[in-house]
Formats: structure tokens, C-alpha cells, sequence
């Protein structure tokens, strides 16, 4: 397994490492920490790529200036144990430096997916997204890259700019990895105390319930989103929302009718941590 730490090392990695041009490369973007949800986009890259490429990188552009950039947990030595014992081939982390000149003006904006949900609290959030992961793309040249169904909005929004790009990369995604008690992994769950972790299960009780309200006929998504707001209210009072809808996975629009397919996505406060998850309804 390579390490690559500058920007033209991975530019050269075909070449240097004997990615040559005929290889499959898959690449999994992560800002590190790695749990069981990275670990399951990597073996997904490993089933159908001759070459894997994992990127750490917390990406200062998409928090906030309130957010956790400097918090967020990293563990790199961690990090590269499991990608070793994951097959990853190459291992790419740049600094903040290699990825952004100090004088860099030029940067991806999408207008229209990024604007509700995540966005509505995190303005900027996605042209940060956007712009790394338009840099990567460059910088790695992968055939296809892995993105988490748990990051539902990220994936809309990144389909949508290598669309309108022309980008030549596959979008894969992989199903989200939850823990046993069904709690959606994420590197920021290591902020939750134990009664914390204890409301967080909130988050997919309420959409697993709005899931069998709707298998019990429960179409239409006004009511359904009504009725997911009050469950929470009452079984999980700690739980502040930040967002319930209903929407198209692609066009993120709100549905009337809640179908097989559509998009249930959820974010809320416990304590200091902010969590998100969804469901594809009836999949
Ligand atoms: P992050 O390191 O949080 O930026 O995540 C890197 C990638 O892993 C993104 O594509 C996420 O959607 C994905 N990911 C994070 N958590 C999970 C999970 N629990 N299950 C599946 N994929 C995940």
C-alpha cells in the first residue's frame, strides 16, 4: 500500500505505482476516522476495481465557521492500519495546502440541490463538497468513486454536478452501515455521552415507524411527515429536529405521495453533535 501525501505524487500514481492507463481505478473520498461504513464503500471499490484509492482529507471548505473543523476526530495511524488490511492500494492524504493555493479562486457551485435540507443550516457546505470533490476527481482520475447513501443529499448533489460537468466518473453508492441497535455510523458519534447515544436512536426509530405507517397506507407525505414529527416529539424529547422530509432522491423536490423509492431524510441535534440519516422508503 502507497502513501501519497502531495498533490502531484497522486497526479503521477498511474505511472509510479503501475496504475497504467488501462487499470480500473475506484476511489472512496472520506475525511478519515474510518468506521465500518467507510470500510464497507472500500470493499465495494475492492469487488470491482483492479486499483483502490482512499483519500483522507478534512476538508476545511465545507464547515462552517461554527462547525467542528477543528474537533473532528482524525487517527490517521488508525486509519491507514485498516486501509492496509482493507487491500486499499494507494492512500492519499494532502494537506489543506496541497488542495487549496493560498490564492485559489475558482471553486464548484450548485444552485438548486444544495440549497434545502443540510444546506438550509450549513450555507456553503456543498460548494465546499463540490469543490474538493471536483479536485479529487482531478487528482485521482478514478472510473468510478463510492459515495454512503447515509450522506443522501451529498449524493444527489455530487450525480448532479458530474452530470452538469461532464465528469467522467461512475457515482457508486453504497447502502448505509448502521450499528446493531440501528444507530447510522458516523465518525462524529464518538461526541454522543451514553444517554446521548441513547435519544440518537431517534433518528431512524422515527423513520423506520413513518416506514411501517406507510406500509400500513399512510401515502400521503404531509400527514406522514406530521406524524414522524410527533413520534419523535414523544419518544424522544431530547432530540432537537433540524429537518423532516420527504422528497425525490434525485431532485430532492418534496413528494405529495409518498411512493416506493422516495427519499424520508432527517437531521437533528443531540446535544452538541448534529446527526442525520434516511431511508429509501420500502427498500
Ligand atoms: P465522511 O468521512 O464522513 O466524509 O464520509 C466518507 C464517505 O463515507 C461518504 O460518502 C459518506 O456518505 C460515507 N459514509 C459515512 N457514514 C456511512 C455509513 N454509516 N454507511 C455508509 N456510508 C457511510
Amino acid at each position: 500500500m502507497k502513501v501519497l501525501r502531495t498533490t502531484s505524487d497522486m497526479l503521477h500514481a498511474r505511472w509510479h505505482c503501475g496504475m497504467g492507463a488501462e487499470t480500473s481505478v475506484g476511489f472512496v473520498p472520506t475525511m478519515g476516522y474510518l468506521h465500518d461504513g467507510h470500510l464497507a464503500l472500500i470493499q465495494l471499490a475492492r469487488r470491482r476495481a483492479a486499483w483502490v484509492v482512499v483519500s483522507l482529507f478534512v476538508n476545511p471548505t465545507q464547515f462552517g465557521p461554527n462547525e467542528d473543523f477543528a474537533q473532528y476526530p482524525r487517527d490517521e495511524k488508525r486509519d491507514l492500519a485498516l486501509c492496509e488490511e482493507a487491500g486499499v492500494d494507494v492512500v492519499f492524504i494532502p494537506t489543506p495546502s496541497e488542495i487549496y493555493a493560498a490564492d485559489a479562486s475558482v471553486s464548484v457551485v450548485e444552485n438548486q440541490l444544495s440549497e434545502g435540507m443540510c444546506g438550509s443550516t450549513r450555507p456553503g457546505h456543498f460548494n465546499g463538497v463540490c469543490t474538493v470533490v471536483a479536485k479529487l476527481f482531478q487528482i485521482v482520475r478514478p472510473d468510478f468513486a463510492v459515495f454512503g447513501q447515509k450522506d443522501a443529499q451529498q449524493v444527489a448533489v455530487i450525480k448532479r454536478m458530474v452530470r452538469d460537468l461532464f465528469f467522467s466518473v461512475e457515482i457508486v453508492v453504497g447502502p448505509i452501515v448502521r450499528e446493531k441497535d440501528g444507530l447510522a455510523l458516523s465518525s462524529r458519534n464518538v461526541y454522543l455521552h451514553k444517554p446521548e447515544r441513547e435519544q440518537a436512536l431517534g433518528l431512524y426509530a422515527t423513520l423506520q415507524e413513518m416506514q411501517a405507517q406507510w406500509e400500513m397506507d399512510m401515502r400521503d407525505a404531509q400527514s406522514l411527515t406530521a406524524w414522524g414529527r410527533q413520534y419523535l416529539v414523544d419518544h424522544y424529547p431530547e432530540v432537537e429536529l433540524e429537518y423532516l422530509v420527504i422528497c425525490d432522491p434525485d431532485s430532492l423536490l418534496p413528494c405529495a405521495d409518498v411512493q416506493a423509492g422516495t427519499l424520508i431524510a432527517i437531521a437533528a441535534r443531540v446535544g452538541q453533535t448534529r446527526l442525520i440519516d434516511n431511508i429509501l422508503v420500502g427498500t
